[in-house]
Protein backbone atom coordinates (compact mmCIF):
# COMPACT_ATOMS: atom_id res chain seq x y z
CA UNK A 1 0.00 0.00 0.00
CA UNK A 2 1.09 3.19 -0.91
CA UNK A 3 2.30 5.23 2.04
CA UNK A 4 2.48 8.72 0.31
CA UNK A 5 5.78 9.65 1.63
CA UNK A 6 8.66 11.73 -0.41
CA UNK A 7 12.48 10.98 -0.08
CA UNK A 8 14.02 14.23 0.34
CA UNK A 9 17.93 13.20 -0.97
CA UNK A 10 20.62 16.23 -1.21
CA UNK A 11 24.20 15.84 -1.34
CA UNK A 12 27.11 18.33 -0.93
CA UNK A 13 29.66 17.14 -3.10
CA UNK A 14 33.80 17.95 -2.49
CA UNK A 15 33.91 19.79 -5.20
CA UNK A 16 32.28 22.92 -6.19
CA UNK A 17 28.83 22.82 -7.22
CA UNK A 18 25.97 24.95 -8.55
CA UNK A 19 23.01 22.96 -7.55
CA UNK A 20 22.93 24.77 -3.96
CA UNK A 21 23.45 24.03 -0.54
CA UNK A 22 22.26 21.81 1.08
CA UNK A 23 19.71 23.58 2.93
CA UNK A 24 18.33 25.01 -0.23
CA UNK A 25 18.05 21.32 -1.50
CA UNK A 26 16.31 20.24 1.31
CA UNK A 27 14.06 23.18 1.49
CA UNK A 28 13.02 22.97 -2.12
CA UNK A 29 11.69 19.11 -1.70
CA UNK A 30 9.93 19.96 1.35
CA UNK A 31 7.96 22.48 -0.76
CA UNK A 32 7.59 19.54 -2.97
CA UNK A 33 6.59 17.46 -0.43
CA UNK A 34 3.63 20.31 0.64
CA UNK A 35 3.02 20.68 -3.25
CA UNK A 36 2.22 16.82 -3.74
CA UNK A 37 0.22 16.85 -0.41
CA UNK A 38 3.08 14.00 0.69
CA UNK A 39 5.22 13.51 4.14
CA UNK A 40 8.66 13.52 3.75
CA UNK A 41 12.06 12.21 5.11
CA UNK A 42 14.98 13.25 4.38
CA UNK A 43 18.14 11.81 3.15
CA UNK A 44 21.74 14.00 3.55
CA UNK A 45 25.19 12.73 2.56
CA UNK A 46 27.49 15.51 2.92
CA UNK A 47 30.71 16.18 1.43
CA UNK A 48 31.31 12.96 -0.45
CA UNK A 49 31.50 12.10 -4.51
CA UNK A 50 28.42 10.57 -6.54
CA UNK A 51 30.97 9.18 -8.96
CA UNK A 52 31.87 5.80 -7.81
CA UNK A 53 30.01 2.52 -8.59
CA UNK A 54 30.66 1.79 -4.44
CA UNK A 55 27.88 3.77 -2.74
CA UNK A 56 28.95 2.94 0.85
CA UNK A 57 30.75 6.24 1.14
CA UNK A 58 26.56 7.60 1.11
CA UNK A 59 25.10 5.84 4.27
CA UNK A 60 22.16 7.98 3.46
CA UNK A 61 21.75 7.29 -0.20
CA UNK A 62 21.92 3.69 0.45
CA UNK A 63 18.99 4.16 3.33
CA UNK A 64 16.86 5.29 0.83
CA UNK A 65 17.32 2.94 -1.34
CA UNK A 66 16.59 0.49 1.23
CA UNK A 67 13.47 2.43 2.24
CA UNK A 68 12.80 2.31 -1.63
CA UNK A 69 13.01 -1.35 -0.95
CA UNK A 70 11.11 -2.08 1.70
CA UNK A 71 7.95 0.72 0.14
CA UNK A 72 8.64 3.49 3.02
CA UNK A 73 9.65 5.69 0.13
CA UNK A 74 6.93 6.00 -2.85
CA UNK A 75 8.91 9.03 -4.48
CA UNK A 76 12.17 10.68 -4.70
CA UNK A 77 12.98 14.31 -4.66
CA UNK A 78 16.17 15.82 -5.71
CA UNK A 79 17.68 18.19 -7.17
CA UNK A 80 19.02 16.68 -10.44
CA UNK A 81 19.69 13.61 -11.73
CA UNK A 82 23.60 13.69 -10.83
CA UNK A 83 23.17 14.72 -6.71
CA UNK A 84 21.81 11.04 -6.94
CA UNK A 85 24.61 9.76 -8.97
CA UNK A 86 26.72 9.75 -11.35
CA UNK A 87 27.89 7.06 -11.91
CA UNK A 88 25.91 5.24 -15.59
CA UNK A 89 25.89 1.82 -13.52
CA UNK A 90 24.78 2.83 -10.25
CA UNK A 91 22.17 5.29 -12.35
CA UNK A 92 20.91 2.30 -14.51
CA UNK A 93 20.39 0.12 -11.29
CA UNK A 94 18.20 3.05 -10.06
CA UNK A 95 16.32 3.29 -12.91
CA UNK A 96 15.55 -0.43 -12.82
CA UNK A 97 14.43 -0.18 -8.86
CA UNK A 98 12.47 2.58 -9.56
CA UNK A 99 10.70 1.11 -12.58
CA UNK A 100 9.60 -1.97 -10.12
CA UNK A 101 8.97 -0.17 -7.58
CA UNK A 102 6.80 2.01 -9.13
CA UNK A 103 8.55 5.31 -7.54
CA UNK A 104 8.93 8.91 -9.64
CA UNK A 105 11.95 11.16 -8.84
CA UNK A 106 11.02 14.60 -8.70
CA UNK A 107 13.69 16.95 -9.78
CA UNK A 108 14.28 20.80 -9.40
CA UNK A 109 16.26 21.18 -12.52
CA UNK A 110 15.01 18.54 -14.52
CA UNK A 111 11.35 17.69 -14.32
CA UNK A 112 9.96 14.24 -13.35
CA UNK A 113 11.81 11.48 -14.20
CA UNK A 114 9.17 8.19 -14.49
CA UNK A 115 11.55 4.91 -15.15
CA UNK A 116 8.42 3.22 -16.26
CA UNK A 117 8.42 5.72 -19.21
CA UNK A 118 10.78 3.73 -21.60
CA UNK A 119 11.93 6.80 -23.56
CA UNK A 120 13.11 8.47 -20.62
CA UNK A 121 14.70 5.69 -19.84
CA UNK A 122 18.11 5.78 -21.44
CA UNK A 123 17.65 9.71 -22.05
CA UNK A 124 18.78 9.52 -18.26
CA UNK A 125 21.36 6.83 -18.85
CA UNK A 126 22.80 9.04 -21.32
CA UNK A 127 22.76 12.07 -19.12
CA UNK A 128 24.93 9.69 -16.44
CA UNK A 129 27.45 9.57 -19.26
CA UNK A 130 27.42 12.97 -19.33
CA UNK A 131 27.32 13.42 -15.67
CA UNK A 132 30.55 11.40 -15.07
CA UNK A 133 32.03 12.77 -17.95
CA UNK A 134 31.79 16.32 -15.99
CA UNK A 135 33.72 14.81 -12.95
CA UNK A 136 36.52 13.15 -15.50
CA UNK A 137 36.99 16.37 -16.44
CA UNK A 138 37.34 18.15 -13.28
CA UNK A 139 39.69 15.50 -12.61
CA UNK A 140 42.00 16.41 -15.76
CA UNK A 141 44.29 18.35 -14.08
CA UNK A 142 45.52 16.37 -11.71
CA UNK A 143 45.95 13.58 -14.20
CA UNK A 144 47.64 16.12 -16.44
CA UNK A 145 50.05 16.34 -13.80
CA UNK A 146 50.06 12.57 -13.20
CA UNK A 147 50.67 12.15 -16.93
CA UNK A 148 53.63 14.39 -17.45
CA UNK A 149 55.12 12.39 -14.37
CA UNK A 150 54.71 9.41 -15.93
CA UNK A 151 56.31 10.94 -19.67
CA UNK A 152 59.11 12.03 -17.63
CA UNK A 153 59.60 8.14 -16.57
CA UNK A 154 58.88 8.72 -13.13
CA UNK A 155 57.17 5.84 -11.33
CA UNK A 156 53.22 6.21 -10.22
CA UNK A 157 52.66 7.82 -6.27
CA UNK A 158 51.37 4.89 -4.56
CA UNK A 159 52.30 1.38 -4.47
CA UNK A 160 52.70 1.17 -7.79
CA UNK A 161 52.98 -2.32 -10.08
CA UNK A 162 54.23 -5.03 -8.98
CA UNK A 163 57.36 -5.93 -10.18
CA UNK A 164 59.20 -2.55 -10.41
CA UNK A 165 60.31 -0.04 -8.23
CA UNK A 166 61.17 3.81 -8.16
CA UNK A 167 65.01 4.80 -9.48
CA UNK A 168 67.18 6.89 -8.07
CA UNK A 169 65.47 10.04 -9.78
CA UNK A 170 62.21 8.58 -9.02
CA UNK A 171 62.20 6.68 -12.49
CA UNK A 172 60.67 3.44 -12.68
CA UNK A 173 62.56 0.46 -13.05
CA UNK A 174 62.41 -2.97 -12.85
CA UNK A 175 62.77 -4.94 -9.55
CA UNK A 176 64.82 -7.72 -10.44
CA UNK A 177 63.49 -10.12 -7.67
CA UNK A 178 59.95 -9.25 -8.17
CA UNK A 179 60.38 -9.13 -12.23
CA UNK A 180 61.04 -13.45 -12.31
CA UNK A 181 57.41 -13.98 -9.91
CA UNK A 182 56.25 -11.55 -12.79
CA UNK A 183 57.22 -13.91 -15.44
CA UNK A 184 56.68 -17.09 -13.44
CA UNK A 185 52.89 -16.12 -13.14
CA UNK A 186 52.86 -15.41 -16.93
CA UNK A 187 54.48 -19.03 -17.44
CA UNK A 188 52.91 -20.82 -15.24
CA UNK A 189 49.04 -19.31 -16.78
CA UNK A 190 50.07 -20.16 -20.08
CA UNK A 191 51.14 -23.78 -19.29
CA UNK A 192 47.33 -24.29 -18.14
CA UNK A 193 47.32 -23.55 -14.51
CA UNK A 194 44.20 -21.17 -12.84
CA UNK A 195 44.73 -18.21 -11.11
CA UNK A 196 43.47 -19.54 -7.74
CA UNK A 197 46.29 -22.28 -8.81
CA UNK A 198 48.99 -19.96 -9.72
CA UNK A 199 47.85 -17.76 -6.13
CA UNK A 200 48.30 -21.18 -3.95
CA UNK A 201 51.72 -22.02 -5.52
CA UNK A 202 53.02 -18.37 -4.71
CA UNK A 203 51.62 -18.67 -0.84
CA UNK A 204 53.42 -21.41 -0.75
CA UNK A 205 56.74 -20.74 -2.00
CA UNK A 206 56.19 -18.07 0.89
CA UNK A 207 57.07 -15.34 -1.42
CA UNK A 208 55.58 -11.63 -0.28
CA UNK A 209 53.17 -9.89 -1.90
CA UNK A 210 53.63 -6.14 -2.67
CA UNK A 211 51.42 -5.21 0.54
CA UNK A 212 53.86 -8.38 2.66
CA UNK A 213 57.17 -6.28 1.50
CA UNK A 214 56.21 -2.61 1.70
CA UNK A 215 53.82 -2.46 4.51
CA UNK A 216 55.71 -4.88 6.01
CA UNK A 217 55.50 -4.35 9.68
CA UNK A 218 52.14 -2.45 9.04
CA UNK A 219 48.45 -2.13 9.13
CA UNK A 220 46.08 -1.32 6.56
CA UNK A 221 41.71 -0.92 6.41
CA UNK A 222 39.39 -3.36 4.22
CA UNK A 223 36.19 -1.83 3.97
CA UNK A 224 33.39 -4.29 3.12
CA UNK A 225 32.04 -3.62 -0.06
CA UNK A 226 28.41 -4.27 0.68
CA UNK A 227 27.94 -3.63 4.45
CA UNK A 228 30.89 -0.39 4.53
CA UNK A 229 32.36 -2.37 8.26
CA UNK A 230 35.95 -1.27 8.10
CA UNK A 231 38.49 -4.32 9.25
CA UNK A 232 41.74 -3.67 9.64
CA UNK A 233 44.25 -6.21 8.98
CA UNK A 234 47.77 -6.73 9.72
CA UNK A 235 49.96 -6.36 6.61
CA UNK A 236 52.26 -9.62 7.25
CA UNK A 237 48.54 -11.42 6.76
CA UNK A 238 48.24 -10.50 2.77
CA UNK A 239 48.12 -13.13 0.68
CA UNK A 240 48.19 -13.82 -3.00
CA UNK A 241 44.72 -14.57 -4.19
CA UNK A 242 43.30 -15.16 -7.85
CA UNK A 243 42.32 -11.49 -7.98
CA UNK A 244 46.21 -10.46 -7.74
CA UNK A 245 47.25 -12.84 -10.47
CA UNK A 246 44.58 -11.99 -12.62
CA UNK A 247 45.30 -7.87 -12.29
CA UNK A 248 49.08 -8.59 -12.85
CA UNK A 249 47.98 -11.00 -15.67
CA UNK A 250 45.92 -8.13 -17.35
CA UNK A 251 48.14 -5.09 -16.58
CA UNK A 252 50.20 -3.92 -20.04
CA UNK A 253 53.06 -2.27 -18.17
CA UNK A 254 54.21 -5.61 -18.16
CA UNK A 255 54.56 -5.83 -21.86
CA UNK A 256 56.23 -1.76 -21.96
CA UNK A 257 52.90 0.45 -21.62
CA UNK A 258 51.43 2.02 -18.83
CA UNK A 259 48.24 2.36 -18.73
CA UNK A 260 47.11 6.00 -17.58
CA UNK A 261 43.29 6.36 -18.27
CA UNK A 262 43.07 5.47 -21.70
CA UNK A 263 46.39 6.10 -22.58
CA UNK A 264 49.65 3.63 -23.05
CA UNK A 265 52.50 5.33 -22.25
CA UNK A 266 56.31 2.85 -22.33
CA UNK A 267 57.90 1.73 -19.67
CA UNK A 268 60.44 -1.11 -19.50
CA UNK A 269 58.29 -4.21 -20.60
CA UNK A 270 59.66 -7.56 -18.06
CA UNK A 271 57.13 -9.79 -20.60
CA UNK A 272 57.37 -9.69 -24.39
CA UNK A 273 54.40 -8.27 -26.42
CA UNK A 274 53.76 -12.24 -27.87
CA UNK A 275 53.79 -13.66 -24.35
CA UNK A 276 51.51 -11.25 -22.96
CA UNK A 277 48.95 -11.01 -26.09
CA UNK A 278 49.05 -14.76 -25.41
CA UNK A 279 47.58 -14.46 -21.81
CA UNK A 280 45.12 -12.09 -22.82
CA UNK A 281 43.62 -13.97 -26.01
CA UNK A 282 43.83 -16.74 -22.61
CA UNK A 283 41.87 -15.03 -20.28
CA UNK A 284 39.18 -14.27 -22.48
CA UNK A 285 38.67 -18.03 -23.75
CA UNK A 286 38.39 -19.13 -20.27
CA UNK A 287 36.26 -16.33 -19.47
CA UNK A 288 33.89 -17.47 -22.02
CA UNK A 289 34.62 -21.06 -20.89
CA UNK A 290 33.42 -20.46 -17.60
CA UNK A 291 30.94 -17.45 -18.12
CA UNK A 292 27.64 -17.26 -16.53
CA UNK A 293 24.92 -19.27 -18.44
CA UNK A 294 23.26 -15.30 -18.30
CA UNK A 295 26.05 -14.03 -20.44
CA UNK A 296 25.86 -16.15 -22.99
CA UNK A 297 22.25 -15.43 -23.52
CA UNK A 298 22.86 -11.53 -23.60
CA UNK A 299 20.82 -11.29 -27.25
CA UNK A 300 18.42 -13.54 -25.61
CA UNK A 301 14.73 -12.50 -27.37
CA UNK A 302 16.22 -10.33 -30.10
CA UNK A 303 16.91 -12.29 -32.77
CA UNK A 304 15.03 -13.62 -35.47
CA UNK A 305 14.81 -16.15 -38.09
CA UNK A 306 14.39 -14.25 -41.39
CA UNK A 307 13.24 -17.98 -42.88
CA UNK A 308 10.06 -18.68 -40.22
CA UNK A 309 10.11 -15.55 -38.39
CA UNK A 310 10.32 -17.43 -34.92
CA UNK A 311 12.87 -16.44 -32.50
CA UNK A 312 16.55 -17.74 -31.83
CA UNK A 313 16.87 -19.74 -29.06
CA UNK A 314 20.13 -20.10 -26.82
CA UNK A 315 21.43 -23.35 -26.36
CA UNK A 316 24.76 -24.70 -24.59
CA UNK A 317 26.47 -28.03 -25.55
CA UNK A 318 26.76 -30.53 -22.69
CA UNK A 319 30.00 -29.98 -22.36
CA UNK A 320 29.42 -26.57 -22.15
CA UNK A 321 31.38 -24.85 -24.26
CA UNK A 322 29.99 -23.95 -27.06
CA UNK A 323 26.91 -21.79 -27.19
CA UNK A 324 24.96 -21.03 -30.14
CA UNK A 325 21.75 -19.87 -31.40
CA UNK A 326 19.06 -22.04 -33.42
CA UNK A 327 15.76 -20.99 -34.48
CA UNK A 328 13.28 -22.54 -32.80
CA UNK A 329 11.43 -24.11 -35.18
CA UNK A 330 14.42 -26.85 -35.52
CA UNK A 331 12.97 -28.41 -32.59
CA UNK A 332 9.32 -29.10 -33.92
CA UNK A 333 8.78 -31.32 -37.08
CA UNK A 334 8.99 -28.57 -39.64
CA UNK A 335 12.02 -27.16 -39.19
CA UNK A 336 13.27 -24.15 -41.24
CA UNK A 337 16.83 -25.49 -41.82
CA UNK A 338 18.34 -22.23 -40.67
CA UNK A 339 22.30 -22.66 -40.11
CA UNK A 340 22.66 -22.20 -35.93
CA UNK A 341 25.13 -19.30 -35.24
CA UNK A 342 27.87 -19.24 -32.71
CA UNK A 343 27.25 -16.95 -29.53
CA UNK A 344 30.27 -15.63 -29.18
CA UNK A 345 30.62 -14.34 -32.86
CA UNK A 346 27.58 -13.19 -32.56
CA UNK A 347 27.89 -10.71 -29.66
CA UNK A 348 31.12 -9.93 -30.80
CA UNK A 349 29.40 -8.66 -34.41
CA UNK A 350 27.27 -6.53 -32.07
CA UNK A 351 29.41 -5.18 -29.72
CA UNK A 352 32.05 -4.21 -31.97
CA UNK A 353 30.58 -3.39 -35.09
CA UNK A 354 27.24 -1.67 -33.67
CA UNK A 355 27.46 -0.94 -29.59
CA UNK A 356 31.49 -0.33 -29.77
CA UNK A 357 31.56 1.78 -33.20
CA UNK A 358 30.19 4.66 -34.27
CA UNK A 359 27.48 2.96 -36.15
CA UNK A 360 24.86 4.41 -33.75
CA UNK A 361 25.87 7.96 -32.88
CA UNK A 362 26.50 8.55 -36.51
CA UNK A 363 22.76 7.51 -37.48
CA UNK A 364 21.36 9.41 -34.51
CA UNK A 365 23.79 12.75 -35.76
CA UNK A 366 22.20 12.36 -39.03
CA UNK A 367 18.59 12.28 -37.61
CA UNK A 368 19.41 14.89 -35.50
CA UNK A 369 20.81 16.84 -38.29
CA UNK A 370 17.22 16.44 -40.34
CA UNK A 371 15.16 17.52 -37.24
CA UNK A 372 17.83 20.68 -36.81
CA UNK A 373 16.84 22.63 -40.03
CA UNK A 374 19.08 25.09 -40.90
CA UNK A 375 16.70 26.74 -42.65
CA UNK A 376 14.59 27.33 -40.07
CA UNK A 377 16.61 29.01 -38.40
CA UNK A 378 17.27 30.99 -40.99
CA UNK A 379 14.32 31.97 -41.73
CA UNK A 380 13.34 32.81 -37.81
CA UNK A 381 16.28 34.72 -37.70
CA UNK A 382 14.87 36.87 -41.06
CA UNK A 383 11.55 36.65 -39.32
CA UNK A 384 13.09 38.66 -36.12
CA UNK A 385 14.62 41.34 -38.45
CA UNK A 386 11.28 41.95 -40.49
CA UNK A 387 9.64 42.00 -37.26
CA UNK A 388 12.18 44.33 -35.40
CA UNK A 389 11.74 46.90 -38.46
CA UNK A 390 7.98 47.03 -38.62
CA UNK A 391 8.00 48.39 -34.94
CA UNK A 392 10.32 50.50 -35.22
CA UNK A 393 8.28 51.95 -37.98
CA UNK A 394 5.36 51.64 -35.90
CA UNK A 395 7.35 53.77 -33.33
CA UNK A 396 8.41 56.23 -35.81
CA UNK A 397 4.73 56.77 -36.85
CA UNK A 398 3.86 57.29 -33.16
CA UNK A 399 6.49 59.91 -33.07
CA UNK A 400 5.30 61.30 -35.75
CA UNK A 401 1.80 61.60 -34.81
CA UNK A 402 2.67 63.40 -31.39
CA UNK A 403 4.61 66.03 -33.24
CA UNK A 404 1.94 66.35 -35.85
CA UNK A 405 -0.56 66.78 -33.20
CA UNK A 406 1.91 69.56 -31.32
CA UNK A 407 2.20 71.38 -34.43
CA UNK A 408 -1.97 71.47 -34.48
CA UNK A 409 -1.92 69.72 -37.89
CA UNK A 410 -3.84 66.57 -36.54
CA UNK A 411 -7.08 66.05 -34.25
CA UNK A 412 -7.48 64.98 -30.60
CA UNK A 413 -9.56 61.64 -32.77
CA UNK A 414 -6.72 60.82 -35.28
CA UNK A 415 -3.74 60.67 -33.11
CA UNK A 416 -5.61 58.16 -30.72
CA UNK A 417 -6.89 56.43 -34.23
CA UNK A 418 -3.05 56.44 -35.47
CA UNK A 419 -1.57 55.95 -32.10
CA UNK A 420 -3.93 52.57 -31.29
CA UNK A 421 -3.11 51.28 -34.35
CA UNK A 422 0.80 51.60 -33.31
CA UNK A 423 0.93 50.15 -30.70
CA UNK A 424 -1.21 47.29 -31.53
CA UNK A 425 1.65 46.93 -34.16
CA UNK A 426 4.28 46.99 -31.92
CA UNK A 427 2.55 45.00 -28.98
CA UNK A 428 2.03 42.22 -31.51
CA UNK A 429 5.78 42.64 -33.30
CA UNK A 430 7.09 42.70 -29.29
CA UNK A 431 5.13 39.08 -28.64
CA UNK A 432 6.04 37.55 -31.84
CA UNK A 433 9.73 38.20 -31.53
CA UNK A 434 9.94 37.08 -28.02
CA UNK A 435 7.98 33.44 -29.75
CA UNK A 436 10.88 33.67 -32.24
CA UNK A 437 13.56 34.17 -29.82
CA UNK A 438 12.18 31.48 -27.78
CA UNK A 439 12.47 29.02 -31.31
CA UNK A 440 16.18 30.13 -31.37
CA UNK A 441 16.57 29.00 -28.39
CA UNK A 442 15.20 25.79 -28.63
CA UNK A 443 17.64 25.44 -31.38
CA UNK A 444 20.34 26.32 -29.78
CA UNK A 445 19.35 23.51 -26.80
CA UNK A 446 19.13 21.44 -29.64
CA UNK A 447 22.54 22.17 -30.89
CA UNK A 448 23.78 21.49 -27.42
CA UNK A 449 22.06 18.16 -27.84
CA UNK A 450 23.61 17.47 -31.10
CA UNK A 451 27.21 18.35 -29.70
CA UNK A 452 26.27 15.72 -26.29
CA UNK A 453 25.90 13.50 -28.85
CA UNK A 454 28.63 13.38 -30.54
CA UNK A 455 30.72 12.43 -27.52
CA UNK A 456 27.93 9.85 -27.30
CA UNK A 457 30.15 6.76 -28.56
CA UNK A 458 33.01 8.26 -26.76
CA UNK A 459 30.96 8.27 -24.08
CA UNK A 460 29.58 5.18 -23.87
CA UNK A 461 33.32 3.21 -24.83
CA UNK A 462 34.04 4.85 -21.31
CA UNK A 463 30.77 2.75 -19.54
CA UNK A 464 31.04 -0.24 -21.48
CA UNK A 465 34.31 -0.94 -20.43
CA UNK A 466 32.92 -1.13 -16.73
CA UNK A 467 29.32 -2.18 -17.11
CA UNK A 468 27.80 -5.24 -15.76
CA UNK A 469 26.11 -7.51 -17.22
CA UNK A 470 22.56 -6.03 -16.61
CA UNK A 471 23.70 -2.86 -17.93
CA UNK A 472 24.88 -4.68 -21.20
CA UNK A 473 21.70 -6.35 -21.29
CA UNK A 474 19.71 -3.40 -21.00
CA UNK A 475 21.70 -1.11 -23.12
CA UNK A 476 21.09 -3.47 -25.86
CA UNK A 477 17.48 -3.61 -25.87
CA UNK A 478 17.62 0.04 -25.95
CA UNK A 479 19.90 0.42 -28.58
CA UNK A 480 18.60 -2.70 -30.79
CA UNK A 481 14.90 -2.93 -32.06
CA UNK A 482 16.07 -6.87 -33.41
CA UNK A 483 18.02 -8.85 -35.20
CA UNK A 484 17.15 -10.86 -37.76
CA UNK A 485 19.24 -13.77 -39.24
CA UNK A 486 19.82 -15.54 -42.53
CA UNK A 487 22.08 -17.90 -43.80
CA UNK A 488 23.24 -18.40 -47.75
CA UNK A 489 24.29 -21.90 -48.29
CA UNK A 490 26.40 -21.32 -51.47
CA UNK A 491 28.03 -18.58 -50.38
CA UNK A 492 27.98 -20.00 -46.96
CA UNK A 493 28.20 -16.55 -45.55
CA UNK A 494 24.75 -15.33 -42.70
CA UNK A 495 23.38 -12.25 -43.84
CA UNK A 496 22.17 -10.32 -39.83
CA UNK A 497 20.06 -7.87 -40.33
CA UNK A 498 20.33 -5.06 -36.98
CA UNK A 499 17.77 -2.83 -36.78
CA UNK A 500 18.79 0.09 -34.47
CA UNK A 501 16.48 1.56 -32.42
CA UNK A 502 16.93 5.51 -33.10
CA UNK A 503 14.45 6.90 -30.98
CA UNK A 504 16.77 5.94 -27.89
CA UNK A 505 19.69 8.10 -28.99
CA UNK A 506 17.35 10.64 -29.70
CA UNK A 507 15.63 12.61 -27.77
CA UNK A 508 12.82 13.15 -29.98
CA UNK A 509 10.11 10.92 -30.05
CA UNK A 510 10.35 9.03 -33.45
CA UNK A 511 9.47 5.84 -35.67
CA UNK A 512 12.78 5.21 -37.57
CA UNK A 513 14.51 2.44 -37.03
CA UNK A 514 17.71 2.12 -39.27
CA UNK A 515 18.75 -1.36 -40.68
CA UNK A 516 22.30 -1.85 -41.05
CA UNK A 517 23.17 -5.10 -42.71
CA UNK A 518 26.25 -7.29 -42.13
CA UNK A 519 27.49 -10.50 -44.02
CA UNK A 520 28.89 -12.89 -41.40
CA UNK A 521 30.98 -16.01 -42.65
CA UNK A 522 30.40 -19.36 -41.81
CA UNK A 523 33.01 -21.14 -39.07
CA UNK A 524 33.61 -22.98 -41.43
CA UNK A 525 34.30 -20.49 -43.94
CA UNK A 526 36.46 -18.82 -41.32
CA UNK A 527 38.02 -21.99 -40.53
CA UNK A 528 39.46 -22.12 -44.49
CA UNK A 529 40.18 -18.94 -44.39
CA UNK A 530 42.43 -18.83 -41.31
CA UNK A 531 44.16 -22.27 -42.86
CA UNK A 532 44.76 -20.33 -45.13
CA UNK A 533 46.52 -17.31 -43.39
CA UNK A 534 44.36 -14.80 -45.26
CA UNK A 535 44.52 -11.80 -43.17
CA UNK A 536 41.05 -10.24 -43.99
CA UNK A 537 38.54 -12.34 -45.77
CA UNK A 538 36.80 -11.15 -48.50
CA UNK A 539 34.17 -13.52 -50.14
CA UNK A 540 33.86 -13.49 -53.53
CA UNK A 541 30.77 -13.03 -55.79
CA UNK A 542 29.06 -10.84 -53.34
CA UNK A 543 27.03 -8.18 -54.97
CA UNK A 544 26.09 -4.52 -52.96
CA UNK A 545 28.00 -2.36 -51.32
CA UNK A 546 26.17 -2.65 -48.92
CA UNK A 547 28.08 -4.79 -46.26
CA UNK A 548 30.88 -5.11 -44.04
CA UNK A 549 32.73 -8.84 -43.55
CA UNK A 550 33.82 -9.37 -40.29
CA UNK A 551 36.70 -11.16 -39.18
CA UNK A 552 36.74 -12.77 -36.07
CA UNK A 553 40.09 -12.56 -34.05
CA UNK A 554 40.18 -15.93 -33.29
CA UNK A 555 39.84 -19.24 -33.78
CA UNK A 556 36.26 -20.32 -34.03
CA UNK A 557 34.83 -23.14 -31.79
CA UNK A 558 32.56 -25.00 -34.71
CA UNK A 559 28.95 -25.27 -33.65
CA UNK A 560 28.50 -28.43 -35.64
ZN1 LIG B 1 13.48 -20.48 -38.73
Amino acid sequence: MKKNVLGIYARQSVEKETTGSIDDQIKKGIDKANQLAMSYITYIDHGVSAVNEDTSNRPMFQRLIEDIQTGNVDAIFTMDMSRLTRNPVVNSRIANLCAKKDVVIHTGLEGVIDFRDDSQVLMNGIKALLNQDFVFKTKAKVKSVLRNRANEGKSFAGMGAYGYKSGNNKELVIDSEESKIVKQIFDMYLNGLGTGKIADILNSMKIPTMYNKKLRKGTYEVKNKFTGQITVKEAKHVRWVNNTILGILKNPIYMGQRRYNDDLISAPAIVSKNLWDKAQEQISKNRRLTGSKKHSYLLRGLCTCARCGRNLAGRTRENKKDHYYQCSSKITKSSCGLRSINIDYLDDLIWDKVIHSNLISEQALKELEKIQNPIEIDNTLKKIEVLKSKMNEAKRVKDKTIALFQQELITMDEVETYLRESNLVIETAQKEIKHSQELLKNFENFKQQYDDYTNFQEQLTNVIERADYDFKHSLIRKLIDRIIIDYDEDTELYKIDININLSVTLNEPTNETDCQTFYYPSSKKINEANNKRYSNYEPEGLIGTDFSIVTPPRLPVSPH
